[in-house]
């Protein structure tokens, strides 16, 4: 997997597989405390931004990649999933990460490929992406009870690209009174404003030209929003219509309010609005908050 050549060329971190060495390396951090920093790996400048927001907080920092089979459906990409770790490891040696966790699959799940207990954050794991992929949110909040369980980190360190998830994490962590403080990272995009993602490598050239649309589809509704419009539902559907004109096609386009993530109960609270939408075999999602 990772060759010698490339071995010699990581001296600046620890590699753990096992429980038992991670639960050692983080005996080792008693004094300085843990950020965690959970990826899938093929690691992006946006994955890295989190790294470097964990380092700014926390004297040792941890990342793991691990392609989760629990978060994935039957009929999605997790045999195809990119995996690329020695160019992770190789993008993460300058960081100064402390230690990278990379178990298998069946280090985690010795008795085949999932566990047979769960975490579920109900209500709100149901919503939105919840509609079209209904084990997801559950494969992530049962993957990361997991981690947590194994790591003890003090600080986590998540993303708004995955508005949703990280949400779902924080209410876990909340209500199953983890002594974990989660830190979000702001959404990080390339020029054209397509947020990062390790799956836009599945686009076509073609529809990489298209795939910005989504958010200049997103900064237009917001802007709809600030200047007092407040028909939610027929923004939505403007836009459903919009991208559906461009080639793509929506599985929901939201307003919500921006904590719950449910329907907004007052006029004026602050929003996200949320997007998750086809361009030919990729799934795209993308988010923005709008403050009121
Ligand atoms: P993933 O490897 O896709 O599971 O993502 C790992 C973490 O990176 C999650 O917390 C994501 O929200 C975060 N992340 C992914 N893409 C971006 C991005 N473009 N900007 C900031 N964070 C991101």
């Amino acid at each position: 997997m990772i060759s010698p050549a490339m071995s010699r060329l990581l001296p600046k971190f620890s590699i753990i597989r096992s429980i038992e060495e991670m639960r050692e390396f983080r005996a080792g951090c008693h004094n300085t405390g843990l950020a965690f920093v959970p990826t899938m790996g093929s690691l992006h400048e946006g994955h890295l931004s989190l790294v470097k927001l964990a380092k700014r907080h926390s004297a040792r920092v941890m990342v793991s990649i691990f392609v989760n089979p629990l978060q994935f459906g039957p009929s999605e990409d997790f045999a195809t999933y990119p995996r690329e770790v020695e160019q992770d490891l190789e993008r993460l040696a300058p960081l100064g990460v402390d230690a990278v966790f990379l178990p298998e699959a069946r280090t985690l799940f010795p008795k085949g490929k999932t566990s047979e207990t769960s975490v579920k954050v109900q209500g709100l794991s149901q919503e939105l992406c919840g509609v079209s992929r209904p084990q997801f949110f559950e494969g992530v909040t049962t993957i990361l009870s997991i981690f947590f369980n194994i790591i003890n980190p003090n600080l986590v360190v998540l993303g708004e690209k995955d508005l949703q998830q990280l949400r779902c994490v924080e209410q876990m962590v909340k209500e199953l009174y983890y002594p974990i403080k989660i830190l979000s990272a702001p959404i990080l995009r390339c020029d054209d404003g397509l947020a990062l993602s390790s799956r836009n490598q599945y686009l076509t050239q073609e529809e990489r030209e298209l795939a910005p649309f989504l958010f200049q589809i997103l900064q237009k509704t917001a802007k709809a929003v600030r200047s007092g419009e407040r028909d939610f539902v027929q923004l939505s559907e403007t836009a459903i219509k919009a991208l559906t004109g461009q080639g793509f096609r929506p599985d929901y386009f939201e307003i919500r309010d921006r904590e719950s993530l449910l329907a907004p109960k007052e006029k004026d609270a602050d929003v996200a609005i949320l997007v998750a939408a086809w361009l030919g075999r990729t799934r795209l999602i993308d988010n923005i908050q709008v403050e009121l």
